[in-house]
């Protein structure tokens, strides 16, 4: 992603970070890759080691419906971005997709130095999305994850 700044094409990548949670969770492995993959998770559980203000949390973090909406709006915004940026070429597109993700990225470190290193996990749309889709794995399948990982 940091190569994409000066070749836009390489945004496409971003895609890669994406998929990688949904397809292992589909695999039955859980949330392993917030664990031990998702390079957004280490870069900040490492800068909030060294930086951290340690502020006390908003309430709004613990409300049920906080990270449902986080993910309504990520994700409904990256669908419409799609929608608008496809028919523009594949340089437009790999330029939206890593606007996207270093968004994501800032918003992750800024949580981090604020509250606690991986603040943003809480509410992170991919590990939402990878928690539910080995919840429902559980359900379907009614086999545990492989390998259980907590974040
Ligand atoms: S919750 Fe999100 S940012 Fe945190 S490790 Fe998982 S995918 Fe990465």
């Amino acid at each position: 992603m940091t190569a994409a700044n000066f070749y836009k094409p390489l945004g496409l990548f971003g895609f890669i970070c994406m998929f990688t949670p949904i397809i292992i969770a589909l695999s039955g492995y859980g949330k392993m890759h917030c664990a031990r993959v998702c390079p957004r998770g280490s870069l900040i559980g490492k800068i909030g080691k060294y930086v951290n203000l340690g502020l006390k949390r908003p309430k709004l973090y613990s409300e049920k419906w906080f990270r449902p909406l986080v993910w309504a709006v990520m994700m409904g915004s990256f669908i419409v971005m799609l929608i608008l940026v496809i028919p523009q070429g594949i340089f437009a597109l790999g330029n939206a997709i890593l606007i996207f993700m270093e968004i994501a990225t800032v918003l992750a470190i800024l949580n981090g130095i604020l509250f606690t290193p991986r603040q943003w996990c809480t509410i992170c749309p991919m590990g939402y999305t990878s928690g539910n889709l080995r919840n429902l794995r559980k359900k379907l399948i009614h086999q545990p994850a492989k390998q259980e990982v907590t974040v």
